[in-house]
């Protein structure tokens, strides 16, 4: 049999862009995202259009014909730059941030050009092996024990809804896998505790696995909004005596609103007491246990049977990159696994297929992105920008502490202030809160500095957080002074 075809130039005849033209505009758009991200701090971080402007300017009907690259590529900056909001900006001090790096959009462009599945080892035994290894590595940054196995999902809380259901197939004596939840199930209602500053995503996960928002139950914070042990083992205890079964507790290093500290080993110790399987949500505070003097925040979490970290927001990689660890790889095989006789290989007894372990099949090659990034900042120089991102982070807490105008109103473990204005003699409630609303949209009008607020007790507070790549001293420095203007400019009016 002759297989010595001819390949050359077989794009051009299946209409893919010959090799010429991708080599020609993939240098162009090289170009264009090295300028964009050395330019990108004199943009307005934040986009000020109007919703439906962005479809105004995109045609409704696809194109019949062939279109150039060149008139594509026009396309970026005309009509989707407006619309960009930008996360890479030094002046994004809001939610959490997710910045992207070089090594992360190389191996985002390298994993596009391989497109491999890495549903089963032998779709690409690269992918699963590349993934054991970074996973290992990064396991070891966060001295974590051997014992934990890892696995890259999308996003957090797709990685959270994962440790949920293996928490659930780890109830001894049920077969909710086989009988579901409702119906010819014969267990309790299922119930889930978290703090009162959860976030939402663990909520999400229980609506999708049939437990419910009244599976979840919320467990009170103290002062400082760290969820209070005590009170977690009271409702434990009350929900038994009212015939719920409890089976899962999540634990958050880092919570939203405030980046709070839940303590895992105390909860841990409740955890191992009822047999409950303890998840540790630490999204975003996970990579500041990366910086030695902060590993201390994950303490407890060897007890834990898993723990999220997502790379994609605070160490420069490019979303969406979730990492989820397991001490029980087995349990969450077991809620998972179904092998249908065409994706059989004769290997399977002796690699991994990460398609047993939840429910995608295909998976895009994400470990990509962590090899080059870890080899690339190398350990230390991640530790080095997390460790400076704390440190510029406490510096504005204690500029909001030293000025009469402004109060804070959660301690700052991270890198996050949670702050407000108050101006002496204005004490009433709703009139501090428009005002600092209003002092927010102001602020962010600017464009040099995008935050965002949340709400504790009833009071709206401003957060800023610092975990972008590019930022630096001086502009969290240009945003502090851009805050005091703004209010006494408000103040004056
Ligand atoms: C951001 C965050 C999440 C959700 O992360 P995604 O990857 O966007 O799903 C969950 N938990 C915490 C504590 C977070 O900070």
């Amino acid at each position: 049999m002759d297989i010595n075809l001819k390949i050359n130039n077989t794009a051009a005849r299946t209409g893919d862009m010959p090799a010429e033209e991708f080599k020609k505009y993939g240098y162009k758009l090289i170009d264009w995202i090295a300028e964009y991200l050395t330019g990108v701090q004199s943009m307005p971080v934040l986009s000020n259009v109007k919703p439906g402007d962005i479809k105004n300017m995109l045609p409704q009907h696809p194109p019949e014909r062939s279109e150039s690259m060149e008139n594509i590529l026009q396309d970026i900056n005309r009509v989707i730059m407006p619309g960009i909001t930008h996360w890479n900006h030094p002046g994004f001090m809001a939610y959490f941030n997710s910045t992207s790096s070089g090594p992360g959009i190389l191996a985002e462009l390298l994993s596009a050009g391989l497109n491999v599945n890495g549903m089963l080892w032998k779709t690409s035994p690269s992918s699963t092996e590349l993934e054991q290894v970074t996973l290992d590595w990064f396991r070891q940054m966060l001295k974590l024990d051997k014992d934990f196995w890892g696995i890259i999902y999308d996003t957090a809380s797709v990685s959270t809804m994962h440790a949920i259901a293996a928490a659930r197939e780890n109830i001894s004596g049920s077969d909710i896998r086989m009988k579901g939840l409702v119906g010819g199930s014969e267990v309790n209602r299922l119930r889930l505790y978290a703090s009162e500053q959860v976030h939402s995503s663990i909520e999400k996960g229980a609506i999708t696995l049939g437990i419910g928002l009244e599976g979840v139950r919320k467990i009170p914070v103290d002062n400082e909004f760290k969820m209070i042990p005590s009170k977690l083992e009271e409702a434990i205890e009350e929900d038994k005596k009212n015939g719920w079964l409890p089976f899962c507790v999540v634990a958050t290093v880092g919570t939203t609103s405030t980046t709070s500290i839940d303590p895992v080993d105390e909860i841990a110790g409740i955890c191992l007491r009822e047999k409950l399987w303890l998840h540790v949500d630490a999204a975003h505070g996970g990579i500041a246990a990366l910086v030695p003097e902060m590993r201390h925040i994950l303490n407890g979490v060897e007890k834990a049977d898993s723990l999220v970290v997502n790379p994609h927001k605070w160490m420069f990689t490019p979303v969406d990159l979730s990492i989820f660890f397991t001490k029980k790889p087995q349990v969450l095989k077991q809620a998972f696994s179904l092998i249908p006789e065409y994706l059989k290989t004769s290997v399977d007894s002796e690699v991994e297929n990460y398609m047993d372990y939840g429910v995608q099949l295909g998976r895009r090659f994400r470990s990509l992105k962590l090899w080059f990034i870890i080899r690339y900042f190398g350990t230390d120089g991640i530790i080095e920008r997390v460790r400076e991102h704390l440190r510029i982070g406490k510096l504005f807490a204690s500029w909001i502490d030293e000025h009469p105008m402004f109060e804070r109103l959660a301690p700052v473990p991270l890198s996050t202030t949670c702050f407000r204005a108050h101006p002496a003699g204005m004490d009433d409630e709703e009139t501090l809160n428009t005002l600092n609303e209003r002092l927010m949209d102001y602020v962010n009008s600017t464009g040099k500095v995008f935050i965002t607020h949340t709400k504790l007790s009833g009071k709206f507070v401003i957060r800023l957080v610092v975990s972008g790549l590019r930022t630096e001293e001086r502009h969290v420095r240009l945003a502090w002074e851009i805050i005091q203007q703004c209010l006494a400019e408000l103040l004056r009016k």
